[in-house]
């Protein structure tokens, strides 16, 4: 029997609903897996999480030694980069709110990767087990309060080795933005500096104002510290805290000068929040430790994301951090360096940005 044109049409016009229901049950299918894998991704995190958490609350011994290959540290370390990463990409979870500021993955795992071959190669320690057992310590929650402390004109002996011996008393870590001329007679307190995680940053040759001098002369007190610690250490420094906070007038083409600098040669510029006034002759130890302490600056600023300023050469400092240190800690605080500390926040860290001191 043939069929007519119009039935020949309704069943042309069957066959594509048909299809068409197919599509959109493989489509609600995929829909479902994919939510599906997403659950199972954030249990795995999860898991990782609480399974790193019970190890951390083992004795030491129970921490398995392994290969000591910096991608061994990366993977160790990961789920926390993972994690906070996690949620921002997938919003529709029943996850809590997203991290603010959240860690980036990229950065985090650079940043331990440095950390591992700093410890590894100028720290002491006995064996892998004990510098990841160091390395879990410096672990970094960006939902945490931190502050960054920070020391200027060092290396400085014997105050320097003083200030370390109260960092490491405390698994504690800093930024030391040293002088360039100093380096070369005082290599085993940097050493130690980055043996113990902290920060090194750049305070010119010879605590240059960099206002007075020329361009090119600006290039070569920073530069030449850059270069001294990369070619001593094989470390790049990354920030620059010009002497007597010392940078140009807003607008001026010193200020332009000095900013172009810094980008050229990968700096940050970071002043301070709050000093401890350590520098002023007059400052107790006691008088510094309540002013850092202070919950609030004269400015009706926080102690939350300060860049604490102090100097490594005074006996008084040492004697105050062993106050300052131990506080800050018992208050909740997570002593970063100033590049972790600017990496957490929501403005990151810039070449040739300038921090933390109003124009
Ligand atoms: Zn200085």
């Amino acid at each position: 029997m043939e069929m007519s044109r119009e039935e020949a049409r309704r069943r042309a016009a069957r066959k594509r609903a048909a299809a068409k229901r197919k599509k959109y049950r493989r489509r609600r299918l995929m829909v479902l897996a994919a939510g599906l894998l997403i659950v199972a991704l954030l249990v795995v995190g999860i898991v990782s999480l609480v399974t790193r958490a019970v190890k951390k609350n083992q004795p030491a011994s129970a921490l398995e030694p392994t290969a000591a290959a910096a991608s061994a540290v990366a993977d160790t370390l990961l789920p926390t980069a993972a994690m906070t990463a996690l949620p921002t990409a997938v919003p529709a979870t029943p996850i809590p709110a997203t991290p603010a500021p959240a860690i980036q993955a990229d950065w985090y795992i650079e940043r331990t990767e440095q950390l591992y071959k700093n410890l590894s190669t100028y720290g002491n320690y006995p064996d892998a087990a004990s510098i990841y057992r160091a390395l879990d310590k410096m672990q970094i929650d960006p939902n945490g309060k931190m502050l960054a402390l920070t020391f200027d004109d060092g290396p400085y002996p014997p105050i320097t080795g003083a200030i370390l011996d109260v960092l490491e008393a405390n698994h504690a870590r800093a930024t030391f933005f040293i002088k360039g001329a100093y380096v070369d007679a005082n290599q085993d307190l940097v050493k130690r500096e980055l043996g113990l995680g902290c920060e090194i940053g750049n305070h010119t040759t010879n605590h240059d104002d960099l206002e007075k001098l020329s361009p090119a002369d600006r290039r070569t007190t920073v530069g030449d510290v850059n270069d001294k610690i990369y070619r001593l250490f094989g470390y790049r420094i990354h920030l620059l805290r010009p002497p007597y906070i010392s940078y140009g007038k807003k607008g001026s083409d010193t200020r332009e000068d000095i900013v172009a600098m810094a980008k050229e040669l990968e700096l940050a510029i970071v002043n301070h929040t709050r000093s401890s006034h350590d520098s002023h002759e007059d400052y107790t130890a006691q008088m510094m430790i309540e002013r850092i302490l202070a919950e609030k600056d004269e400015l009706g600023r926080g102690l939350n994301g300060s860049i604490l300023l102090f100097h490594d050469k005074y006996q008084k400092t040492v004697e105050a951090m062993k106050v300052i240190i131990p506080a800050l800690q018992q208050q909740g605080y997570q002593l970063v360096t100033v590049s972790e500390l600017l990496n957490c926040s929501k403005e990151g860290l810039h070449y040739g940005w300038i921090y933390s001191k109003a124009d």
